[in-house]
């Protein structure tokens, strides 16, 4: 066996195998080690479905790279990867679903991905075995269907090996030992023993520059081995195979197989199986499994059948396919299938370690294994990928993510496979967890929570004496029940004054004899003088933006640096690794700490706020504490509210005059009391993260994790003005060198009566698709819609006429001046 090699995969999954496969054609010396068999792990069992629909940019575009990649497996491999495009057919049996297929398709229009929309009437016609009397319509999407899983790990496997890479089996890792320059894994020869695999006493240590854990269900153990965590805990996941059903056997004498169906308001998947059906249920309360590590005796085994669970599915699908009431069952399957709190993968760099990556927690892993190995491999031979992969970073839980919230939240992400993906859904398990002091408060007045990053971070606020019946949840993917409530404090804020809750922003200090110069070379803008505040960019050594950070200055050499609440160990990761590479390249001594916690952020923000911050202010001169003279905008000073030393930033999100107040969290409910009574008077209106979405977009304000990602730089993203070209800073190079390919612009639509775009939406000009959006909503300073997006460069003048395609419509858009409310910003100035 070798000992040495660039990259060590660990796992030989389907997963593992892509990865070894597209680390290998990319021309890196690879070594993939399985502990057992390949395929042993979840990959045998799966039913083999190759779904495109998703609602996610980044998951789309990994499940349509897989099935373009698996059509050409077996020309390069002679191997036939087992692949049968029977097409998909996805029904709805009520609007709402409809209009879920519709957003859908706005997803993949962007991603170019082929589907189709079918009537009832034109569903019986081609497949007669298919009630449909009680369905609105159905998605069809003729280029996908199902693969055997084990044919296509094993093409992938064969294609690897022709690239080069080395498959070793029945060998397990049992430790990783970082020496500062590579990896000393510990491997053991695996034996059999008893019927159960275990390790023998024959060992060895491989080195490898790099590591890439694919470990499945053993995911928890992977998460020991590193000493860090990863909320991947596999859920059971159940099929049935039943007897051969006379009327497909029949209808199958003059046609092609059946296209898969999945009648997603009953939850479950059915395909053809040698003339019966398999039914893939998503049930509820389906249990986590091996919370703590999978046991040396679950090898390639199965849990027993929970019929009764699956019973309300199996009716449902006897009720669409009447035929199927009379066929027995043949067989069962209930395996482990690995879930994480949010139904996505971890993929991308581990947290805290160097050359570590980790691709795990996948529950679509058959249809992912491809575009995952593509684009990982990607990120980790030319450091980064096409795709922001942000969404599917491992960093997006942090410390605070623990075994118990794990398995509640894989098995409601599991459970809510097929619900409606409203975009504004809230997913109610392990709720509220990460609260502020004021959270009490808030409910109180009726916010209606949303989470970021575990924190309860007020949506908006609801009416409080609303009568028993009204739906606080009503979501649609046009306008949910909240939708006049936003509006409502929307226009509180551009009319009077505004108070939004953002103490679930990431906050770190940043100091040290090195500060000042490592921030300059980590970071876009000029640095702020003491006293200032900036806006940032720290970039990807790709060129493209890695985070966004307002910066205070607070002294020469101590900063404190705020960015985006679902990104704390996201940030904190980057910030820590970038320093430590700083000090070892020579630079001096720098330190950050994640003060998140310790800060409760309110943002207070109109043209009321001034008069209710005088009248809190300890000053010996109150009636100027917060004037022009005294506080410019864009300063910072440390003032006192009633008793609460607070650091008083002179920005607003909304685009009004405005401070953040940051305060110790300890003091939040005396600020918040004191809020509200200097506020009473004036109108103070309570105002949560919707509203704010919209108005921001209003100033052309970039958010992050849409308009801002690892997929576009700066310049592309119009934020020239906080990117000093006179100095050197991380990524300089690369992001000239990517020129402007697209570039963000802010739309003003004249969309349809009901319903705001959600930031998914295609845009085009003369018929031709030019761009997409990445935000959208309602705009009450225009009384219309709004977006932001991307665009090709030529067409984003102000004025360029465009159109979105929402509902599978056509609606006219211009492109707007950057911040089309308060261009000059005079509202922002305002004194007083
Ligand atoms: C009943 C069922 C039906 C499914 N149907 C579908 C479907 O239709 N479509 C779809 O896309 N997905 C489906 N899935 C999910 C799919 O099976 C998984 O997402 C996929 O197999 C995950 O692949 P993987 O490579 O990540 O993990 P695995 O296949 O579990 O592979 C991980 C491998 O890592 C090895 N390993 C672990 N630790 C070590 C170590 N320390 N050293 C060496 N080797 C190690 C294990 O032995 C294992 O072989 C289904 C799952 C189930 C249970």
């Amino acid at each position: 066996m070798k000992t040495h090699v660039r990259a060590l995969v660990v796992g030989g999954g389907a997963v593992g195998t892509g990865i070894a496969y597209h680390l290998g054609r990319a021309g890196w010396d690879t070594m993939l080690l399985e502990r057992d068999e390949l395929t042993s792990g979840s990959t045998w069992h799966a039913a083999g479905l190759l779904p495109l629909f998703n609602m996610s940019y980044a998951t789309t575009h990994i499940h349509k790279y897989s099935v373009d990649f698996y059509k050409g497996l077996e020309a390069e491999t002679g191997l036939n990867a087992g692949f049968y495009v029977v097409g998909n057919l996805r029904m709805a049996q009520t609007d709402a679903r409809m209009d879920e297929y519709m957003l859908y398709s706005s997803v993949a229009e962007t991603a170019d991905v082929y589907h189709e929309f079918l009537s009832p009437k034109e569903i019986a016609d081609r497949w007669p075995l298919v009630r449909t009397e009680d369905l609105k319509g159905a998605l069809f999407h003729p280029q996908d269907g199902y693969i055997n899983p084990a044919d296509v790990t094993m093409a992938m496997a064969k294609g690897a090996r022709q690239h080069g890479v080395t498959i070793e089996r029945k060998w397990q890792v049992d430790g990783y030992k970082w020496t500062g320059s590579e990896w000393e894994v510990s491997v053991s020869k695996m034996v059999e023993k008893g019927g159960n695999l275990v390790p023998s006493d024959e060992t060895a240590v491989i080195r490898a520059e790099h590591v890439v854990t694919a470990t499945g269900n053993h995911a928890q153990r992977t998460a020991r081995l590193l000493g860090i965590k990863i909320p991947a805990i596999p859920v059971e996941h159940q099929y049935i195979v039943t007897e051969p059903d006379p009327a497909l056997v029949e209808w199958r004498k003059t046609h092609d197989q059946h296209p898969v169906l999945r009648d997603a308001d009953a939850k479950w998947y059915v395909r053809e199986e040698r003339g019966g059906w398999i039914l893939g249920p998503y049930e509820r309360n389906a249990p986590a499994r091996f919370e703590y590590g999978v046991p040396d005796s679950f090898r390639a085994d199965l849990f027993p059948l929970d019929l009764e669970r699956i019973e309300e599915e199996y009716m449902s699908m006897i009720h669409r396919i009447p035929s199927s009431e009379s066929v027995g069952l043949k067989d069962d399957f209930n395996g482990p299938i690995c879930y994480t709190p949010d139904g996505n993968p971890l993929v991308g760099p581990a947290p805290g370690l160097r050359n570590m990556w980790l691709a795990e927690g996948f529950s679509f892993g058959i249809t992912a294994a491809g575009g995952t190995g593509h684009y990982l491999a990607q990120l980790m031979t030319q450091g980064e990928a096409e795709i922001d992969m942000a969404s599917l970073d491992p960093k997006r839980y942090g410390r605070w993510m623990t075994t118990e919230y794990a398995a509640r939240k894989n098995e409601e992400a599991y459970e809510h496979v097929f619900i409606l993906h409203h975009p504004d859904e809230e997913r109610p398990a392990c709720r509220p967890l990460r609260t502020a002091p004021a959270y009490d408060r808030q409910k109180a007045k009726g916010a209606q929570f949303g989470q970021v990053n575990g924190w309860e971070r007020p949506n908006y606020y609801g009416p409080v004496d609303a009568p028993a019946d009204f739906d606080h949840d009503g979501r649609s993917f046009r306008r949910g029940t909240w939708w006049p409530h936003a509006e409502a404090e929307a226009k509180a804020i551009r009319e009077g004054a505004g108070l939004i809750d953002a103490t679930a922003f990431t906050k770190h200090w940043v100091s040290g004899p090195g500060a000042t110069a490592f921030l300059d070379w980590f970071t876009t803008n000029k640095l702020p003088k003491v006293g200032r505040i900036n806006l940032t960019y720290a970039l990807t050594d790709a060129g493209t933006t890695r985070t966004e950070y307002t910066i205070v200055r607070r002294e020469e050499n101590g900063y404190y640096l705020v960015s985006a609440g679902a990104s704390t160990a996201y940030d904190a990761d980057y910030l820590q690794k970038s320093m430590e590479d700083w000090i070892a390249n020579g630079g001096a001594w720098v330190m950050a700490h994640d003060v998140t916690t310790q800060w409760g952020v309110f943002a207070l923000a109109g043209p009321k706020s001034r008069d209710i911050l005088k009248a809190l202010v300890k000053d010996a001169d109150p009636a100027t504490a917060l004037s022009n003279k005294r506080f410019p905008w864009l300063s910072a000073r440390d003032i006192e509210l009633g008793m609460v030393p607070t650091l008083a930033i002179r920005v607003a999100y909304t685009g009004e005059l405005g401070w953040e107040l940051h305060h110790p969290i300890e003091m939040q409910t005396h600020l918040w009391d004191r809020l509200m009574e200097a506020g009473e008077p004036h109108g103070l209106t309570l105002v949560g993260a919707r509203a704010q979405n919209w108005l921001r977009q209003e100033k052309s304000y970039r958010a992050f994790g849409t308009e801002l990602g690892r997929d576009a730089t700066p310049l592309e993203a119009g934020l020239d003005r906080f990117v000093d070209l006179e100095k050197d800073f991380r990524g300089k190079a690369a992001m000239e060198a990517l020129g402007v390919r697209s570039k963000c612009v802010t739309l003003l639509i004249d969309g349809p009566a009901d319903a705001d775009p959600w930031g998914k939406e295609a845009l085009f000009a003369d018929g031709e698709r030019v761009g997409r959006l990445t935000s959208g909503g309602w705009s009450v300073a225009f009384g219309k819609q709004i977006g932001m997006g991307y665009v090709r460069p030529d067409l984003a003048a102000p004025g360029t006429k465009l159109q979105v395609r929402m509902f599978r419509e056509l609606y006219e858009a211009v492109v707007a001046e950057d911040s089309p409310y308060d261009p000059t910003n005079a509202r922002i100035r305002v004194d007083g």
